[in-house]
């Protein structure tokens, strides 16, 4: 595979569950209980025990949002291959006809137990190693962006290869969102938005080098694997900027200072972060005013009104 050329592993798709099940597990291996897991907010989570003992996690959806889990997959795949955080091993993904057909993501299961000491500085370090590392093969045309397109929960997320961050983050994540978003928003908001757009580029700020970033990194996204550590798990992967995952943690509550103070150590934020930290932020606020509705609109007003 040439330098440029797209890497991205594809999950191994199955086209029924107990399909699934016997060709990972062995032939006549079944489903003994299923127990269902909350927290999620798009997909339904469950801890299946098969019948050889095993335990694994599936999310399942409906059928025709297969495309979901293999995004996920290759997210999954992708923060994998970099070695630097835990992340569930992909057993599959697919398709089934039961229950009146669905979709389903198979995972090793994460069984998490309490933190180990040092648990945020840890995580802060594997964070900063992810994002320093190589992101070579990851966008074909480009710096920034990502290989395919993906999600950001359940709606989806343009990763076009382009050279300018700025750019980037206007046209692939900012503008799609407005676009959509257009129904909340006056004459005058629309216009002020436009113009916050076009200004873009003099309020972020060109990255010192490309980082693979998780794209979704608030703390139900981080669970705690077996081993005491900090595990990743639902990405929205691409390539861009990696300050936006830190104002992401900051979005809804924030990890304790120990883990800000530890990846500052290894990368310091560029100055001026703190301004741009809600520019990052309302992409995920414009998003959920796309999915959940009018409460972030003062929110996502409040922020554009300030540049
Ligand atoms: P959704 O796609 O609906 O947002 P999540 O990825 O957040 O779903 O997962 C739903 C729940 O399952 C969460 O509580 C999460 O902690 C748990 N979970 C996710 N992946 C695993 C795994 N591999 N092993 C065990 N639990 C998991």
């Amino acid at each position: 595979m040439g330098q440029d050329a797209f890497d991205m592993a594809t999950p191994q798709h199955f086209t029924s569950l107990t399909g699934a099940l016997c060709s990972l597990f062995g032939e006549g291996t079944r489903v003994e209980s299923a127990g269902r897991i909350s927290g999620g907010d798009i997909n339904e989570a469950y801890g299946l025990t098969l019948t050889g003992g095993e335990c694994i996690f599936m999310k399942s959806n409906a059928k025709e949002k297969l495309s979901f889990f293999t995004a996920e997959a290759a997210g999954l795949h992708a923060i994998a291959r970099t070695k630097t955080i835990g992340t569930p091993h992909v057993l599959g993904v697919g398709t089934d006809e039961g229950r009146g057909g669905f979709s389903f993501l198979l995972l090793e299961f994460i069984r998490g137990k309490s933190h180990n000491a040092g648990y945020w500085k840890d995580f802060a370090g594997q964070l900063s190693n992810l994002h320093r590392a190589s992101t070579v093969g990851s966008v074909p045309n480009g710096k920034y962006g990502y290989g395919c397109d993906n999600y950001i929960g359940r709606r989806s997320q343009v990763n076009k290869g382009y050279d300018s961050w700025t750019g980037f983050f206007r046209d692939c994540r900012l503008e799609p969102q407005f676009r959509d978003a257009a129904r909340y928003f006056d004459k005058e908001d629309l216009k002020r938005i436009v113009r916050f757009l076009d200004h873009i580029d003099e309020i972020l700020v060109e990255p010192e080098y490309p980082s693979l970033l998780h794209g979704d990194l608030w703390a139900g996204n981080v669970i705690t694997g077996n081993d005491g550590r900090a595990w990743l798990i639902d990405p929205a992967v691409y390539v861009g900027h990696a300050e936006a995952d830190i104002a992401m943690t900051e979005l809804f509550g924030g990890f304790p200072p120990a883990f800000y103070d530890a990846y500052q150590e290894r990368i310091p934020l560029q100055p001026g972060y703190e301004r741009r930290r809600d520019v990052y932020n309302l992409y995920h606020l414009v998003n959920h005013l796309n999915m959940f509705g009018r409460m972030y609109l003062s929110e996502v007003k409040r922020i554009v009104g300030r540049f």
